[in-house]
């Protein structure tokens, strides 16, 4: 397997399962120092021990949606590591149902960690990521933001949820206009449904009506999805992969 980002450091947010775990491991594999972040730490030691086998990880437990942590974890990422050239902001919580009498928790777990939290760990890394643009080992860096077809798409008990996802394609389309002629690139994945543990943090009554748009269709894997972010992070400096979609075959809407 080609070793194209050796002497680089990718920092993971949401390392400690589904799409997280697979780029990190993935990101490894083409020879990044990787930055697992997360709240459980077993998750990301085991993770970090499956890594160390062929490559470099780091452990930090943080609970990015809160600013001093998610600063924080940036700040010791490159103090350990030396630098930042990769931040895939991917950590999310997915919690859906109608408006009318939602749990407000709901919606303010939601906005804190999907919009809130990709923003502050943006904010800690950019200083880092333009300075890692600007020399060796490949005069550019990136800003992968992981949002959704929900970040596209505007469906039924899914407002707030569709609120954050479209929130951070905005966001990333003002930073890329922003920061892209200093080579920092910044990207758009939007995948579709996903085998991760997103759906199981809602309430039993949104799980049976979510069985019914998904049940029976072949979902993507995380490493489906990893595979993307890994095209998008080794493109040559002079193309940047903006956008990409990605939906399960079966998947109609
Ligand atoms: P998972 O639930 O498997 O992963 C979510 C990750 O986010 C976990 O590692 C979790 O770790 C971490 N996380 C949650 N809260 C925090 C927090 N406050 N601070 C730091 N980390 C946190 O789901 P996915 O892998 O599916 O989700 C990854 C991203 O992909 C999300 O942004 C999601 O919206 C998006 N997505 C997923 C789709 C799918 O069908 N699965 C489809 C479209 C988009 P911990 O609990 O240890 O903190």
């Amino acid at each position: 397997m080609s070793k194209s980002l050796s002497g680089t450091v990718a920092l993971v947010t949401g390392a400690s399962s589904g799409i997280g775990e697979a780029t990190a491991v993935a990101l490894a594999e083409r020879g990044a120092t990787v930055a697992l972040v997360a709240r459980r730490r077993d998750k990301l030691e085991a993770l970090a021990e499956r890594i160390g086998g062929g490559g470099k990880a780091l452990v930090i437990e943080a609970d990015v949606s809160d600013q001093a942590q998610a600063q924080a974890a940036v700040e010791t990422a490159v103090g350990e590591l030396g630098r930042l050239d990769t931040l895939v902001n991917n950590a999310g919580v997915m919690l859906l149902g109608p408006i009318v009498g939602a749990p407000l928790e709901e919606w303010q777990r939601m906005v804190n960690l999907n919009v809130l939290g990709l923003l502050y760990c943006t904010h800690a890394a950019l200083p880092h990521l333009l300075a890692a643009a600007e020399g060796d080992p490949r005069s550019v860096a990136d800003v992968v933001n992981v949002s959704s077809t929900a970040g596209r798409v505007a469906r039924l008990n899914s407002g707030v949820y569709n609120a954050t996802k479209f929130g951070v394609v905005a966001f990333s389309e003002s930073l890329r206009q922003e920061v892209t002629a200093r080579h920092v690139r910044v990207s758009i994945i939007e995948p579709g449904a996903t085998a991760t543990e997103l759906a199981s943090h809602n309430r039993l009554v949104v799980l049976e009506e979510m069985a019914k748009n998904f049940g029976g269709i072949e979902l993507m894997a995380s490493e489906d999805i990893a595979d993307a972010i890994v095209y998008v992070v080794t493109r040559p400096r002079h193309v940047a992969v903006n956008e990409m979609l990605i939906r399960p075959t079966e998947q109609e809407r």
